[in-house]
Order: C-alpha cells, then sequence, then structure tokens
C-alpha cells in the first residue's frame, strides 16, 4: 500500500515558515502585498480567491481582490494592471482564470510586471524556467515539486512523466523536473502508448483533467504519484465531490507514495503563492 503524501499538512507546515519570514520582514518595514483580479464567471473562481484572501490573511500578507463584472473589456483590466503595476505597495500581481469569454489571458498576463508576475505566468518568467534562469515560477508546479521532495531524497537522474503541457502547470512542470536533473518525457493529448510510458516513471505527475484516467496499468510499481487533476462532479444524491487524474483506489496498491485529491496538490499550489508573494516583497 502507498504512502499517503498529505499535502494539506506538508502545506499547513510551509505556511508557518512563510509566516515566520513575513513577521520578519514587517519588523524591517516591508508588508507583503497581494493583488487578486478576478474577471472569470467561473463559480469556482469565486472561492479560488477567497481562499486566497484567507490564506493571505493567516500568513500575515495584505491582501486586495478585485471583481469584474460581464461587459468588463481587456482595456479596463490592462489599466488596472498598470496602476498596480506603478503601486509600490503592491509586491504581487495575480490574475485568477479561467478568464470570462471574450477576454485573452496571454494578452493580459504580459501586462503584469515580470518583478509582480507571482505566478510566473508572464513569457518573460516562462523564458527565465525555460533557460533555467532564476525567476518566478508557477505555484502549482512548486508546490508539486516541494511534495515530491517530501518522498525522494534525491530525484537527479530518476525518470519523470508528465501528463499535460499548459502553460500553468504541465509544461513549467517539465522544465523544473529537468532542471533538477531528472529524465522527463512530457505526454500530451496526441501522445500515443500512454500506459506504456507512464509504467516506465519513477515520478508520474498527472494534470489533464481527466477523471480517473491514471489507471493501475499505468504506474511501475513503488513509484510516486501525484495527482493535479480536479473535476468537480455531483453525485446522483446531490453531493458535491472532487475527482482527480488517478483511480485512487487502485493506483494506491502497487505506486510507492501518491497524493491524494482533494488535500494533495490543491493546498500547495495556494501556500506556493504565499511563497511566491513573499519572494517578490523581499527580493525584488
Ligand atoms: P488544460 O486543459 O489547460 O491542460 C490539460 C492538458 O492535458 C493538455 O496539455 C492536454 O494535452 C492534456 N491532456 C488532455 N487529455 C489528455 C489525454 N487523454 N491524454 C494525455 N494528455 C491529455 O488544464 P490545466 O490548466 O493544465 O489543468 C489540468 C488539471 O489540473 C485540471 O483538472 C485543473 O483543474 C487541475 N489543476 C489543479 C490545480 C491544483 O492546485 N490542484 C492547479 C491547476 C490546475
Amino acid at each position: 500500500m502507498a504512502k499517503i503524501i498529505n499535502g494539506k499538512k506538508i502545506a499547513t507546515e510551509f505556511c508557518d515558515s512563510v509566516r515566520d519570514r513575513v513577521s520578519e520582514l514587517k519588523m524591517r518595514g516591508i508588508s507583503p502585498r497581494i493583488a487578486l483580479i478576478n474577471a472569470s464567471n467561473d463559480p469556482a473562481s469565486e472561492i479560488y480567491v477567497s481562499k486566497k484572501e484567507a490564506l493571505a490573511a493567516s500568513v500575515g500578507i495584505e491582501s486586495d481582490i478585485y471583481k469584474f463584472t460581464k461587459g468588463t473589456k481587456e482595456a479596463d483590466i490592462i489599466e488596472l494592471i498598470e496602476k498596480l503595476n506603478n503601486d509600490e505597495k503592491v509586491h504581487a500581481i495575480l490574475l485568477q482564470s479561467p478568464l470570462m469569454e471574450g477576454l485573452r489571458f496571454r494578452e493580459l498576463i504580459n501586462h503584469i510586471s515580470p518583478n509582480k508576475d507571482v505566478d510566473g505566468l508572464t513569457s518573460v518568467n516562462q523564458g527565465r524556467l525555460f533557460s533555467g534562469e532564476p525567476g518566478l515560477v508557477p505555484c502549482t508546479p512548486l508546490g508539486v515539486l516541494h511534495l515530491i521532495h517530501s518522498v525522494h531524497e534525491k530525484i537527479a537522474g530518476l525518470h519523470a512523466v508528465v501528463i499535460g503541457r499548459s502553460s500553468i502547470v504541465g509544461r513549467p512542470m517539465t522544465l523544473l523536473l529537468l532542471n533538477a536533473n531528472c529524465t522527463v518525457t512530457a505526454l500530451h493529448s496526441y501522445s500515443r502508448n500512454l500506459e506504456e510510458v507512464c509504467k516506465t516513471a519513477d515520478i508520474l505527475v498527472s494534470a489533464t483533467g481527466h477523471p480517473k484516467i491514471v489507471g493501475k496499468n499505468f504506474i511501475k510499481p513503488g513509484a510516486t504519484v501525484i495527482d493535479v487533476g480536479i473535476t468537480r462532479v455531483i453525485e446522483a444524491d446531490g453531493t458535491r465531490k472532487i475527482i482527480g487524474d488517478v483511480d485512487f483506489d487502485e493506483v494506491s496498491e502497487i505506486a510507492g507514495a501518491i497524493t491524494p485529491v482533494p488535500n494533495g496538490v490543491g493546498p500547495m499550489t495556494v501556500a506556493y503563492l504565499m511563497y511566491n508573494t513573499l519572494k517578490l516583497a523581499c527580493c525584488y
């Protein structure tokens, strides 16, 4: 039976260390502050943004939510971003995705100053990650790497397989693991023989959003399996549930270590948002 990687507990401990560093920074007269821009009409975004606001408050980070409603134009958001870029009190800016219809994410994200780009999504920070230079790295893959290190002292030379190649999860995850000297295979919706390739992985990270796509036939015995996927479902009795990419029950029989959904990667993503805000407040 696999070791369960308790993302909630690891994130809580990590946030404790962030809180300590925030207080030290405040004693030096710097009060870390994040701007959370919500131009989404997805109800889940509302929940995510308020969770981020609550966690920020709990670690001593100031936050402001900027909510945009239907009919918002890209120019309105760009105007706000430019104001925030020039506001010395604001260290970090997050543009919550998905955006409402008619707004282009890549067009807007690149208006955020790379020095306030808390989720490492501007082309500048993505380029830095590509070339192995220091910069801001997306929070979810950073959180995943932390979870991997909780069960592996060394990962250099291990074969890591990443399913998914989005610019927010899969692609930066692939690069982070490559920069950590893993041998990395990137799989996506056009890849063939998924099962066969995954079965050679020492570390398997799945980020597709397809519930239970990863079954026991994908797993090398003893492998570490990290499930990033989140699919919201409503059961026949009306209860709401979150399902991951991995069939937890069958995979946990074979894997060496596995993250649950919920309480695996999710809490780490928000914890790293706090960490990146702190980093921007003290180092940029
Ligand atoms: P996305 O839709 O942008 O990308 C999905 C990727 O999966 C694509 O690159 C696609 O090629 C690949 N894919 C889709 N179907 C596939 C298949 N059958 N075989 C192989 N590859 C396939 O999504 P995303 O933003 O990268 O998010 C992925 C999942 O992770 C979603 O469920 C999302 O909700 C979740 N997520 C979780 C967190 C967290 O904190 N836990 C954070 C971000 C995203």
